[in-house]
This record gives structure tokens, C-alpha cells and sequence, in this order.
């Protein structure tokens, strides 16, 4: 192991798993001559007692780091995120604390972008009603014409980032929809402009018939989606977010939902997550809703912890890892000079 880390230690490198990852990403790690510390359940206190020994954190989602847990991590140089999100990380602690804030953000593109398109041919076919109606013998409800063709349909992204763009691009060359895109940050090509419309939320609310969401929970972002906003969409549109339970109003919804103002919703992601047995969208007719499942196909997982791992050892390595979501961490003393890996 070339460990600069370990070099300027002297000790093995410790890697703390709060949650179990898969086998081949402990294989990696192992590989790379680093000592893996599993807490026995993913409790703020368990993962507390442990945090003094990381020099190196792989976080999953079921457990947040907050400024209290990684003030505990004296030795902590990095925290590398298996999936995409960093909602789960006191981002300025970490860069307090001198750590690399990294993911494997890319690795589960197609993934989720296959669970986004699930949920809206599901809604606009209505698969979960016609299987229920032939299953109870009513197999006449295929005269209620339930189903809707999206050829031709208006999709409204929001958020035109890996994810979103992967949904768009299917949309208009396999389904043949129209695709308005809302996002401040993306600044498109003529290329871009060729296949989609950019427009601000409110118009793409007011034309799409379908919406599908792809931006990071923010504090710019958290209520995006609002009861005003679900209120401006066309009626009967359909609405699908696989990023982050915090950018709809759940109640607002599930009133929209039983108004008919919206006409279905397809939900990977809750506000809280379990949903608490009250979530109005638990009851709510029109929605289907998935467990956040959405990057969790065995592939997926795997490449997602094996990538995380892979940034582990970049930054334990002395090299300057993909994605850092700190970068003013780079310019402290202990981070000056460090070089991606390909670059040696
Ligand atoms: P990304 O960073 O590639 O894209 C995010 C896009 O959102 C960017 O283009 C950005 O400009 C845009 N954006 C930021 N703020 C915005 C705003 N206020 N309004 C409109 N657009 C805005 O991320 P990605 O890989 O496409 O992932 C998108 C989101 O999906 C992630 O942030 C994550 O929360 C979520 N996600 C969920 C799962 C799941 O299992 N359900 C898995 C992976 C990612």
C-alpha cells in the first residue's frame, strides 16, 4: 500500500462502516491494506463510540453524520457516500474536521433513470388498477379506457443533471414526447436545444403532462413543489420524483391526488423515510409508490460501494478522489497539491 496517510500515521487506516456494504467493496478495501470497523447497528450512539478510530467513513444513507458525530472523527480524512445525495453529511462540519466529502454519484444513472421511466409508463398505463380490476374478475374495465398514450405528451424535467437528462433523452427518442426542461444552473447547447425546450418552472408546469423531478434536496430546493405550484400544473398530469422526499408537499399531494388535479403520482422518496403510518400518500388512490428503491438493483449496489471504495482508497493513497462535494477542503494544508489518480 503507498498510504500517505498510513506513512504519516504509522497505523493501519481504519475504514468505518456504519452500515454493512457489499462483499466485493470490503474486498477492494481489504485489498488495499486497509482495517475495516463494522458498527454493530447504525445508532448515533454505536456509530459515535467507533467514530475516534475512522480515518475513513463509507456512508450509506440510514445514517446521518452530524457536526456532534464527526467532531468525535479526530482522525477522519474522508467520508465517501455510496449513492448520489449529501443530505446525510454536515457538509461544513466535515470541511471543519479537514475531510473529503466524496460519492459515487454516476454510478447509478441508468438505474434510477430505469426506475423514473417504470414509474411513468406504470402511471399512464395504470398497471397497478388494471392488474387489481383483473385479478377481481372485471376484466370488462379495459372498455374504461384508463391508459393514456405519452407519444406525443409533454414531459417536464426539472433538474436537467445526469439523472434527468438520462430520462428526457428516453422519452423523446423511445416514447416520443416533448421534453421542457427546468433548471437555473444547466447551460444548454444548441445540441440540447435540438431535442428540448428550456423554460422557467412555472411554464413547464402549466404545459407538461407529465413531470418528473431530478434536482438535490436544498434549501433552495426543500417544498419545491408546493400546494400554489401542484395547483398550476394541468389538470390530471401525471407527477414522479425519485430524488428526495423533502421537494413535494406530501399532504399538498395527496389532496391533489384526490382532487383529480393531479392524476397520478409515482413516489420513490418520502419526507421521512420509513413514511410514519399517517403519510396521507400511503392512502392516497393514484399514487404508486416504491420503497426508495429506486438505485437498488444488485448491479447498482454493487457498483455504487465498489466506487465508494475506490474514493477511499484514493484519498488514503494521497491522491485527489472524483467528485469532492468540499472542495474549499482542498485548500487546507493537508490537502495542498493532491493529484487525481490517472494523473501519476
Ligand atoms: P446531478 O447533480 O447530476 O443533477 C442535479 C441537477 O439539478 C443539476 O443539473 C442541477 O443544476 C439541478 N438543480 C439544482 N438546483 C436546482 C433547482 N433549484 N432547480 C432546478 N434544477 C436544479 O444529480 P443526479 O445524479 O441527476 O441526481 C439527481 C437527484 O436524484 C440527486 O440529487 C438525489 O437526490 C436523487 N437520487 C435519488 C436516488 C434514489 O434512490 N431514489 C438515487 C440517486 C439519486
Amino acid at each position: 500500500m503507498s498510504g500517505r496517510l498510513a506513512a504519516e500515521s504509522g497505523l493501519r487506516p481504519t475504514v468505518l462502516l456504519p452500515e454493512p456494504i457489499e462483499e466485493e467493496a470490503r474486498a477492494l478495501l481489504e485489498q488495499g491494506g486497509l482495517k475495516l470497523l463494522a458498527s454493530p447497528d447504525k445508532k448515533p450512539e454505536s456509530v459515535a463510540a467507533l467514530m475516534p478510530q475512522a480515518d475513513a467513513i463509507v456512508l450509506r444513507t440510514g445514517i446521518r453524520l452530524s457536526a456532534e458525530l464527526l467532531q468525535l472523527g479526530a482522525r477522519l480524512a474522508t467520508i465517501s457516500r455510496t449513492g448520489a445525495g449529501f443530505d446525510n453529511v454536515d457538509l461544513a462540519a466535515a470541511t471543519a474536521r479537514g475531510a473529503i466529502v466524496t460519492s459515487s454519484i454516476g454510478a447509478n444513472t441508468h438505474t434510477v433513470a430505469e426506475h423514473a421511466l417504470a414509474l411513468i409508463l406504470a402511471l399512464a398505463k395504470q398497471l397497478p388498477l388494471l392488474d387489481r380490476e383483473t385479478r377481481a374478475g372485471n376484466f370488462r374495465s379495459r372498455y374504461d379506457y384508463r391508459p393514456r398514450d405519452l407519444r406525443g405528451a409533454v414531459l417536464g424535467v426539472i433538474g436537467f443533471g445526469r439523472i434527468g437528462r438520462e430520462v428526457a433523452r428516453a422519452c423523446a427518442s423511445s416514447l416520443g414526447m416533448s421534453v421542457l426542461v427546468f433548471d437555473p444552473y444547466f447551460q444548454p447547447r444548441e445540441e440540447d436545444r435540438s431535442w428540448a425546450g428550456f423554460c422557467s418552472l412555472e411554464d413547464l408546469l402549466s404545459r407538461a403532462d407529465v413531470v418528473s423531478v431530478h434536482v438535490p434536496l436544498t434549501p433552495e430546493t426543500r417544498g419545491l413543489l408546493d400546494a400554489p405550484r401542484l395547483a398550476r400544473m394541468k389538470k390530471g398530469a401525471l407527477i414522479v420524483n425519485t430524488s428526495r422526499g423533502g421537494l413535494i408537499d406530501e399532504q399538498a399531494l395527496a389532496r391533489a391526488l384526490e382532487s383529480g388535479q393531479i392524476g397520478g403520482a409515482g413516489i420513490d422518496v418520502f419526507e421521512r423515510e420509513p413514511p410514519e403510518a399517517g403519510n396521507p400518500l400511503l392512502a392516497a388512490a393514484g399514487a404508486i409508490l416504491t420503497p426508495h428503491a429506486a438505485a437498488l438493483t444488485r448491479d447498482c449496489v454493487v457498483r455504487m460501494a465498489v466506487l465508494a471504495a475506490q474514493r477511499v482508497l484514493d484519498v488514503l493513497d494521497g491522491f485527489l478522489p472524483e467528485n469532492v462535494a468540499n472542495p474549499e477542503v482542498l485548500q487546507q494544508e493537508r490537502w495542498r497539491g493532491l493529484k487525481p489518480r490517472a494523473a501519476e
